[in-house]
């Protein structure tokens, strides 16, 4: 049976082990951290559907509970949009790190090997193939080297470049971010429990106030490295509205990437794959990747069970790829160009569209299906973001800037459903020219 390497344990790489020890498969995870240091200090929110797509078991009741509705609010702070989410789709609030015990222990049952405290440094490479990893205790071959390694894989940045694979990250495409838990100050019911602010204080980002019981949940994300002093700042700006956020710090309080753009324009090479926050499966605006990358941990495993000779090149894994994005990755490009807009939009511009009704609360709870993006933000339906920007901006600026997000939607969904499905180095590196070229330089 093949042997397949994971270079670190990111949750899809850790679902990929676990679906393909089970299936039999000589699969070890080499991760940088010791066992019990794995995962963040804090919560994480996912639909829980993901875990059973990965054949991955429920949590336990005791270690997770229903996420409170978002509220979105416009930089000015005067219009808050509640999510509407349907009960179907309500999503979990679970530790970090119960989920990564979780996840680990099912894929030890299921045969995965584990070795942590092992850093990989880079991919071995044989011809154009990877054939393996070097780690710091020393250099691992295998048929396939599955890279969950995060936003700055080593590994994706040291392929070379015949590999076609593009590691630049591009700018304003990660989110610096800072998260801290302060303690919980007074007692009284707070309206709005989960409150995200778009362009806080007027700076280009997203921040959130989460209200719990014990604690508040404070996250400052910003397209630029900030300062742990301007973070400080920061929340006591907060904290003028949001009497809830105390000062004592009681858990997390680092500073953290994720990535937030358009997936990777090619997730495979010969004898490589990537996943998760390294192939950029997050949701563009919001950063969300957990159910992502357990979802394309399914793909991944059914991809390479179906590779019956074991070969894993770039033409029999790039099946993995085509449903990536069909399921997933096309909404996501679209999502992409929505966060560009709102990185070219001024808060004054955001405050009007919040204010005036164009974006309203519907519009802040779609999901990554790609029919329901294109109708909120292109179609020309009654309810359409682009229908109601037509019938009530004025400002021909602003009317221009949103067009122009339109048309790039438009032509974004267009090479995304023209990817081929079937490989050849040609087609598809035409292919890849031209989705990084319709996207914009990363
Ligand atoms: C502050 C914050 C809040 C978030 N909140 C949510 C949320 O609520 N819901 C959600 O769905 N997503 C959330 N995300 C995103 C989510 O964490 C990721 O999308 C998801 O974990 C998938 O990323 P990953 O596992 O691929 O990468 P990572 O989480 O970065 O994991 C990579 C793993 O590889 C290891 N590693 C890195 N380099 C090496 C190396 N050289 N050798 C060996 N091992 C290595 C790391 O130690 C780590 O264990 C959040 C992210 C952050 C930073």
């Amino acid at each position: 049976m093949s042997r397949i390497i994971v270079a670190g344990g990111g949750h899809g790489g850790i679902a990929a082990a676990s679906l393909l020890a089970k299936k039999g498969f000589d699969v070890t995870v080499y991760e940088k951290k010791p066992e019990e240091d794995l995962g963040y200090d804090w919560t994480d929110i996912f639909d829980p559907k993901a875990l059973g797509e990965a054949d991955l078991p429920m949590l336990p009741v005791t270690q997770f509970e229903y996420k409170e509705h978002m509220t979105f609010y416009s930089p000015n702070g005067r219009t808050g949009l509640r999510q509407q989410i349907p009960p179907e789709k309500l999503e979990i609030k679970v530790e970090r790190r119960d989920l990564y015990r979780h996840i680990i222990k099912t894929a030890r049952e299921n045969g995965a090997k584990f070795e942590f405290e092992c850093e990989a440094l880079s991919p071995q490479i044989a011809g154009n193939r990877v054939i393996g990893i070097k780690t710091a205790k020393g250099d691992v071959y295998g048929d396939l080297v599955i890279d969950a390694c995060g936003l700055d894989s080593p590994i994706k940045k040291n392929l070379p470049a015949s590999c076609g694979i593009n590691p630049e990250t591009g700018k304003n495409n990660q989110f610096y971010v800072y998260r801290a838990f302060f303690n919980r100050e007074g007692d009284e019911e707070v309206k709005d429990k989960y409150k995200v602010c778009l362009f806080g204080e007027g700076i280009l980002g997203i921040s959130w106030i989460a209200t719990e019981e014990e604690y508040t949940d404070l996250l400052i994300g910003r397209f630029e490295p900030f300062s742990i002093e301007e973070a400080q700042r920061a929340a006591e700006y907060y904290r003028k509205d949001n009497p809830s956020l105390g000062r004592v710090l009681m858990r997390g309080g680092q500073f953290v990437k994720i990535p937030v753009r358009q997936p990777l324009s090619k997730l495979v090479c010969d004898g490589y794959a990537a996943i998760g926050d390294c192939a950029y499966m997050t949701v563009p605006i919001i950063g969300s990747g957990i159910a992502n990358s357990f979802r394309a941990a399914k793909m991944l495993a059914d991809t390479v069970y179906d590779d019956a000779d074991g070969a894993f090149t770039a033409a029999t894994l790039w099946k993995y790829q085509v449903k990536y994005y069909s399921k997933l990755g096309a909404g996501f490009a679209v999502l992409a160009c929505v966060k560009e807009a709102l990185t070219v939009m001024t808060p004054a511009e955001l405050d009007y569209l919040f204010d005036n009704g164009v974006i309203t609360a519907k519009d802040m709870s779609i999901d990554a299906d790609t029919k329901t993006i294109l109708d909120v933000f292109s179609g020309n339906t009654p309810g359409s973001v682009k229908t109601k920007v037509v019938s009530v901006v004025r400002d021909p600026v602003l009317l221009k800037k949103i067009m122009r997000v339109g048309a790039k939607i438009a032509a974004v969904s267009s090479v995304t459903a023209s990817m081929p499905h079937v490989y050849s180095k040609k087609t598809v590196d035409l292919w890849v020219k031209a989705y990084e070229r319709t996207i914009g330089k990363s």
